[in-house]
């Protein structure tokens, strides 16, 4: 089975059209060929010849769809070459840098995710170049072969929100041995998330004004874009943190994955806590991206996973709904009584036991 991983390295700004390339990846995925002649063999090459290589789905979703351009690599690493001699991407692991050359041309520190990704084992034979926010960037694609390692254990993975956190668990033995509970700094998020509501309020005023072209209002509007980058940053940077811890504990226990993502129900419960809708949008938007990070990862590694519902309003004991308490304590008539946010590690401990 062979599993990827990418990731996106900011380029300098390009000679090379990056535009114009990615309409012309776009067009041979629909089967046209268009050679303009101004334009180096090697492109035709990577688009007619080399594309058909790349099997992890480049495919373009939408009619007129941005289309990243597909690149081959030749790795170098301890003096040796592999892949492809007349590749536009050279990656020199000995002089940790990654070039390009033939279509466009720059050079690039090596990051050390590609040193991680080979010291696991993986390969990273193809390259995609294309504009992401609007800048040149080049995606670097690890492939690795994996066999699914031998669990002895279950990580249970309750993905509530972030607001109420991921609560993970590990079973064992239909026991619990260990749980806690991931959750980013919500006074943080709150207190950024704030401040661009009221500056955007401020913006607003001076737009309906008409004075939106002054300084001020310029430098107000910088402002704005300013903590809204450092609040979509913060999150997915905890969501990339979370994820990899998760993923490599799973490595280091040898446990199997279960992954309740309900996510209709957290977003639902964040309206009921009243949170601006702006809000919700983002904290859901960044829980996605963290369930798919996980599942990207233990797939690179080998773990095997699956989501599985877990509720946390039905009692595991009797199979009566719970009734929740003010401070989130879930309670049964049958006697059951448990914090909300373990009762779903409550249903796993269920599963896994032996009747
Ligand atoms: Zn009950």
């Amino acid at each position: 089975m062979k599993s990827y991983r990418a990731i996106a390295l900011k380029l300098p700004e390009l000679d090379c059209g990056v535009e114009r390339l990615m309409a012309l990846a776009n067009l041979a995925h629909r089967g046209y060929r268009v050679e303009p002649p101004d334009l180096p063999k090697t492109v035709s090459i990577m688009l007619y010849r080399r594309r058909h290589e790349l099997a992890f789905g480049t495919e373009p979703k939408r009619w007129l769809a941005r289309t990243w351009f597909p690149l081959t690599t030749l790795r170098i690493g301890n003096g040796q070459k592999i892949g492809d001699g007349g590749a536009p991407v050279v990656l020199d692991f000995d002089r940790g840098v990654v070039k390009l050359r033939f279509i466009c041309h720059a050079e690039v520190p090596m990051p050390k995710w590609a040193y991680d990704r080979v010291s696991e084992g993986g390969d990273v034979k193809f390259a995609l170049l294309g504009l992401k926010r609007g800048k040149p960037h080049l995606a670097l694609v690890a492939e690795r072969e994996v066999e699914l390692i031998q669990t002895n254990s279950v990580l249970v993975v309750d993905v509530n929100s972030w607001r109420h956190g991921v609560v993970w668990a590990l079973i064992r033995d239909g026991k619990t041995t260990k749980w806690a509970r991931v959750r980013p700094d919500l006074g943080y998020i709150e207190r950024l998330y704030s401040e661009v509501v009221r500056l955007e309020h401020k913006y607003g005023k001076l737009e309906r004004l008409g004075l939106h072209e002054g300084r001020d209002s310029k430098k107000l509007w910088r402002q704005i874009k300013q903590k809204r980058r450092r609040l979509y940053a913060y999150l997915r940077d905890f969501a990339q943190k979370a994820a990899h811890r998760l993923a490599l504990k799973a490595v280091k226990r040898r446990a199997e994955v279960w992954i309740d993502d309900m996510l209709e129900e957290s977003r639902r419960e964040l309206i009921e806590e009243k949170l601006p809708s702006d809000l919700v949008k983002l904290y859901m938007l960044y829980l996605r991206r963290f369930i798919n990070l996980l599942t990207n990862q233990l797939a690179w590694y080998g773990i095997p996973y699956r989501f599985k519902r877990l509720p946390s309003t039905v009692c595991p004991v009797c199979g009566s709904e719970l009734t929740q308490l003010p401070d989130r304590t879930m309670v049964c008539q049958c006697g059951f009584r448990e914090k909300r946010d373990l009762v779903p590690i409550r249903w796993a401990l269920k599963y896994t036991s032996p009747p």
